[in-house]
């Protein structure tokens, strides 16, 4: 198959090639491949009719479900680029987002919208808001997986489901080009706040192309959406290498243990990819047998470090070896992944185990604080180049310039490369905080803090975590005469960001540890904590 410019010419083709083939399942429901043309042009003439040009930004905050599908591909019909947003994100999170992308429209839940709405209107950039409600996807009536309910009105939205399927005529624009953005997908970087990796319909179809070709995968593959696809993993290893494979994608809303297990028994699914602590708790669910695993070909794990015995205790519970891979948002999902030939060695002196191979035409490096190469086997910061690798962060030259220097990737990751060509990450020299995949910047929840009345200096820091790796630890010091407890700190910040960011811990110290030059020391702080699981 030649490969398609973009994931719009995907769909088309395959829904000309197989149109009747089910393209999305979820519980009860199945969408095919024409429908989705048909009900994504849809949303794209709904779109481009309220105002929404090529080049404008829309908002898509919605968990894996034939919304989030059909919103997507709806914005790239009429020209947008999409600015996924995670739905645990409260709506102050949200709008910082927003703003910073200009995104002209909204798609998100009934609920997300209404808290939007009462907490950000103002300065708010979005035109045009769609909400979902679930129930209008699915048959089954199961509360665990119904987490919309249809508020007596969402004002000034329309209903996503009835915009699809109003038959709205497509827009006259040309489908999009390699070098277009398909999305800005915040993260932050090395440093600093969250910023938009500008992901180019290239940049995605490189990527779900080497998923499609390189994973030995049967004809018309099943895709188990495990990862989010609002995550850069997610969209590219699930639904981009689904939809370029004319495959059929398994949605089963959010995470949840027993509601996946189910699916794999009814879809036997052939791919997915997660987190290691995705697979801890399907493996410990109690209705898991070998069974549940048998109709994969490959699982991958992706995003976190991954315990070597995990994957032997997992092959050995329920067959299937779990294949490791890594990536950052900024080379749009995986730059190095293990082959399905082969099997990741694992460092006999760290006891780590690779990551994996450069894929095709990526090239990885490892460099000194100079930027000198160093030799196989030495710790240096991990730089990638190579055709999935985005053009930059949205609106931000200088840290453009300062991440992607000569269009390489800083990743701010420690790592050694072996005579063989094997990646290992060892460490990272950025600041950030990786408890189960899920990424948390220090300065946000330090930012948090730091509006509280009673908080006059905050430091977070990751600590080890015996299940999700790490976990988010925050030291404080107080104003004078001020009075705050850590239960108190720790649900100010669980008010105000996704539940996975707030500080699990929180110690008050009378002042935190210092430079000469008065930068706090996290380097320090992170050392007093060799167990962080108190909570
Ligand atoms: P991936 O594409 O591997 O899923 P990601 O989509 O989670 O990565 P980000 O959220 O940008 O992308 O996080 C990237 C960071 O995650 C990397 O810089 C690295 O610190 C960490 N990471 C990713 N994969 C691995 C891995 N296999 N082992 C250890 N750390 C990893």
């Amino acid at each position: 198959v030649h490969p398609a410019d973009s994931l719009v010419h995907a769909l088309r083709r395959a829904a000309a090639e197989h149109p009747e083939r089910t393209f999305l399942a979820y519980f009860d429901g199945r969408i095919g491949y024409r429908e989705a043309d048909e009900l994504s042009d849809s949303v794209a003439g709904y779109l481009a009719a309220r105002g929404v040009a090529p080049g404008d930004r829309v908002a898509v905050q919605l968990q894996n479900s034939p919304h989030f599908v059909l919103a997507v591909l709806g914005a790239w019909k009429a020209g947008a680029a999409v600015v996924p947003v995670n739905p645990m994100y409260k709506s102050g999170e949200v709008a910082h987002i927003l703003r910073d992308a200009e995104a002209a429209a909204l798609v998100c839940s009934d609920r997300a919208w209404e808290a939007y709405l009462r907490d950000t209107a103002a300065g708010s950039p979005v035109r045009v808001a769609l909400t979902a409600c679930e129930r209008d996807f699915q048959s089954r009536d199961d509360e665990r997986v119904l987490a919309f309910e249809r508020l007596p009105q969402a004002p000034d939205a329309d209903d996503l489901a009835a915009v699809a399927r109003a038959g709205h005529r497509p827009p006259e624009s040309p489908a999009p080009g390699p070098a277009d953005i398909a999305l800005i997908s915040y993260t932050s970087g090395t440093s600093g706040a969250p910023k938009g990796a500008t992901n180019t319909h290239g940049n995605i179809m490189f990527n779900a192309e080497r998923q499609r070709t390189g994973l030995g995968l049967p004809e018309a593959p099943v895709y188990f959406a495990l990862a989010p696809l609002f995550h850069i993993t997610g969209m590219v290893c699930e639904f981009g290498a689904c939809l370029s494979s004319a495959g059929t994608l398994v949605l089963a809303y959010r995470f949840e243990a027993g509601v996946v297990l189910d699916a794999f028994a009814e879809h036997r699914p052939h791919y997915t990819v997660g987190p290691s602590t995705a697979f801890m708790a399907l493996a410990a669910h109690p209705s898991v047998t070998r069974d549940h695993f048998s109709s994969f070909r490959v699982i991958s794990s992706g995003g976190a470090p991954l315990p070597p015995a995990l994957v032997e205790k997992f092959r050995a519970a329920f067959g299937p070896y779990i294949r490791n891979g890594y990536g950052l948002t900024e080379c749009t999902a995986p730059c190095a992944s293990v082959p399905p030939h082969l099997e990741a060695p694992v460092d006999p002196v760290s006891g780590t185990l690779a990551v994996g191979l450069p894929g095709p035409d990526t090239v990885v490096r490892i460099v000194d604080d100079e930027g000198r190469e160093v030799p196989f086997g030495e710790p240096g910061e991990i730089v990638v180049s190579g055709p999935q690798v985005v053009p930059g962060y949205w609106r931000r030259p200088q840290a453009t310039a300062e991440t992607f220097p000569g269009g390489e990737l800083r990743t701010g990751d420690i790592g050694f490369m072996d005579e063989q060509g094997w990646l290992y990450v060892v460490d990272r020299k950025k600041d950030m905080i990786n408890a189960s995949g899920f990424k948390v910047w220090p300065r946000e929840v330090e930012d948090v803090l730091y509006t509280h009345p009673a908080v006059r200096e905050a430091a977070v820091v990751g600590v080890p975590d015996g299940y999700r790796g790490e976990t988010v630890r925050a030291y404080v010091s107080l104003r004078p005469g001020a009075a705050a407890d850590p239960g108190e700190l720790a649900a100010y910040c669980k008010e105000r960001l996704a539940a996975y960011k707030y500080p699990r811990q929180v110690e008050i110290l009378p002042e935190l540890p210092k430079t000469a030059s008065g930068k706090i020391l996290r380097r320090e702080l992170r050392s007093r904590t060799q167990d962080g699981r108190q909570d």
